[in-house]
């Protein structure tokens, strides 16, 4: 049996890739995981790794955040910041079942999703992120917690931020990820209903404090 890496084949492979079922270079681990290589969320390599980015990445996406939405922050804006908040919940989801999500899917879904609740819908290029979101939201517009109003605004928020945050592989998403993980107290598995879930982060008049997105900062 050949002990090279089973990603790149040249050097020694010297760490159990669950994803690729053999021995990975330090080197393909770090350059290929969670973009090219689908890592399944519990590998070691990943988590560690991922952890890291997320931590690293969540303060300065909540300053782009704020930056970009200093109006809404002033006028106390409950509702819209709620919305993105939402919309971010969403983010971390698609996170959860494809590690590999990169910048680009999320700013292409959210375009996508923009442009369905905009009250002529153009068509466009099909987008994995935007029918997952907008089928996590169908339950809350149903129920009248959203108006699509609301949420194409909110999307078109979001847009800003990410185009301004992104870094064209995935800062977009570790930062995202690791405000939602810090900013929210959301399980770690999943819960018996998403929308249950996503309508506990909707906050009750009075809980919102200006300062920052999110109900715990
Ligand atoms: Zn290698």
């Amino acid at each position: 049996m050949s002990d090279k890496c089973v990603y790149g084949g040249k050097r020694k492979g010297e760490r159990e890739c669950p994803a690729l079922g053999g021995m990975i270079c330090s080197r393909c681990c770090g350059e290929h995981r969670g973009v090219e290589i689908n890592c399944p969320p519990d590998c070691r390599y990943f988590k560690k790794h991922e952890e890291f980015q997320q931590t690293k990445h969540a303060e300065s996406y909540r300053q782009t955040w704020a930056e970009k939405n200093q109006d809404l922050l002033e006028e106390e804006n409950r509702e819209l910041i709620e919305a993105i908040g939402v919309l971010e919940t969403l983010i971390y989801y698609r996170y959860r079942d494809d590690t590999r999500l990169t910048d680009k899917k999320v700013i292409n879904g959210l375009k996508g999703l923009e442009n369905k609740f905009k009250t002529i819908e153009l068509p466009g290029s099909p987008s994995e992120f935007t029918d997952f979101a907008h089928e996590e939201l169908q339950p809350l517009l149903e129920k009248g917690r959203f108006s699509r109003e609301l949420l194409k605004e909110a999307a078109s928020r979001l847009i800003t931020i990410a185009e301004d945050y992104t870094d064209d592989s995935r800062q977009l998403v570790q930062g995202v990820v690791g405000r939602i993980k810090e900013d929210y107290d959301l399980p770690a598995k999943d819960h018996e209903s998403r929308t249950e879930e996503i309508e506990s982060l909707i906050t009750t008049p009075g809980q919102f404090n200006q300062g920052g997105p999110g109900p715990n900062r």
